[in-house]
């Protein structure tokens, strides 16, 4: 095993959750990774005391999702701990991170903030931006200008900043990199005195309202949900049969606003909802949390199973683009709620899945975005 020393600050951590654990077992029961590597998280957790070192492969296989905090009587947050666990692999010897994927990621992110992947189309008196976020542009450069004309038509001088947060690299526990990748997008913001920001990717959300402070969040689903869909779709699929299975991402577990927003929608919608037994802010991660995909592919794919298997209709929807593909890479079914918005083929009821596509696919989406976007910028 290759475990890493851990600095005493992160024992400080470990031991206040330790100290606080009744070890009931809640979380464990409801955990999808800490069953592969103990018998209860308090075992666990005393081991990392006991040691002061931890298997990387550990914290590098919690997908961040916080149902363990959902659970806890003891509101301990198991998730701040594999973080911190994170950083400290992260900053220890380099060795250390090798079969961890992280060399995918860094290629990732540097596509992602070149100027060929991201760009900023800024109308001069503007206070809002529309940020659609890396996936949905990944998915369809149509749906994401069909949103921003729809944002154009209900708020003024709104603009469109095509780039990424950097919630992959962060995810991964670098933070010195993150920072520097993050700062892109605040300087926008500064630059601009950007004082909105309309966000349709949760970690987005999640990721933009703790690195500035400054500058209003919203979720793109209340903004829809206030200015009302357009009238041409309200119970455009009233007569369909069909029902879809409601996933809640889990970054935004604790934002019930955003639930009834986007459950205001769909019903505005005339779609047949089923919920998962496990909804809302006790939802459960759809396996490709904290970059999980790449550093526990096994554990990964294993909750994305479950998870497509907890549905209870063939179809999922969902309002997070890398929700949808994580139930497409296990053959499940699945839709964007902007699908039944803004694409003709589901609008027309032609269509209720979207189609699974390849990395480059992805990657020349996210081009054609941009260039649209020039095209489209005000
Ligand atoms: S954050 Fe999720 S994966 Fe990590 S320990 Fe908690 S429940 Fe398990
Ligand atoms: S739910 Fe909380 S108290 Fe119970 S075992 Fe987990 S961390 Fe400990």
């Amino acid at each position: 095993m290759n475990n890493t020393n851990l600095n005493n600050k992160t024992i400080e951590i470990v031991s206040e959750k330790y100290n606080a654990c009744v070890n009931c077992k809640l979380c464990f029961e409801a955990c999808p990774m800490m069953k592969e590597y103990s018998s209860s998280p308090k075992e666990l957790m005393g081991e990392i005391i006991e040691h002061k070192s931890v298997d990387k492969n550990i914290p590098y296989s919690c997908m961040l999702c916080s149902v363990c905090k959902s659970k806890c009587p003891k509101d301990i947050d198991l998730k701040e701990m594999f973080y911190n666990l994170r950083k400290d692999v992260m900053n220890s010897d380099s060795k250390n991170l090798k079969g961890l994927g992280y060399n995918t990621i860094k290629f990732h992110q540097i596509n992602s903030f070149s100027p060929i992947f991201s760009r900023s189309y800024i109308n001069n008196n503007t206070k809002k931006i529309f940020l659609p976020g890396c996936s949905l542009s990944s998915y369809s450069p149509e749906i994401v200008m069909k949103t921003y004309d729809y944002l154009k038509s209900h708020i003024e001088n709104i603009s469109l900043v095509i780039e990424c947060c950097g919630k992959p690299t962060l995810a991964m526990g670098d933070e010195k990199k993150f920072k520097s990748y993050y700062s892109k997008l605040d300087n926008i913001f500064r630059e601009n005195e950007i004082e909105e920001v309309i966000v349709a990717c949760p970690n987005c959300f999640d990721t933009i309202r703790n690195g500035s402070k400054d500058v209003k969040v919203t979720s793109l689903w209340s903004v829809i949900n206030e200015f009302k869909i357009p009238n041409e779709l309200i119970n455009n699929y009233v007569n369909i049969e069909k029902e879809f299975s409601l996933h809640d991402p889990c970054p935004i577990r604790y934002e019930g606003k955003i639930h009834d927003d986007v459950r205001t929608i769909l019903k505005d919608l005339g779609v047949k909802v089923v919920e998962f037994d496990k909804n809302r802010e006790k939802s459960e991660c759809c396996g490709a949390g904290a970059m999980v995909r790449v550093t526990n592919p096994d554990i990964s794919i294993k909750q994305t199973k479950k998870r497509a298997s907890e549905a209870k209709s063939d179809t999922v929807v969902s309002y997070c683009q890398s929700c949808c593909e994580s139930m497409m890479s296990v053959g499940k079914n699945s839709l964007h709620i902007l699908d039944f918005i803004f694409n003709e083929d589901v609008i027309n009821k032609k269509k209720f899945a979207q189609n699974k596509t390849s990395v480059i696919h992805k990657w020349k989406m996210r081009y054609k975005t941009v260039q649209k976007g020039k095209i489209n910028k005000f």
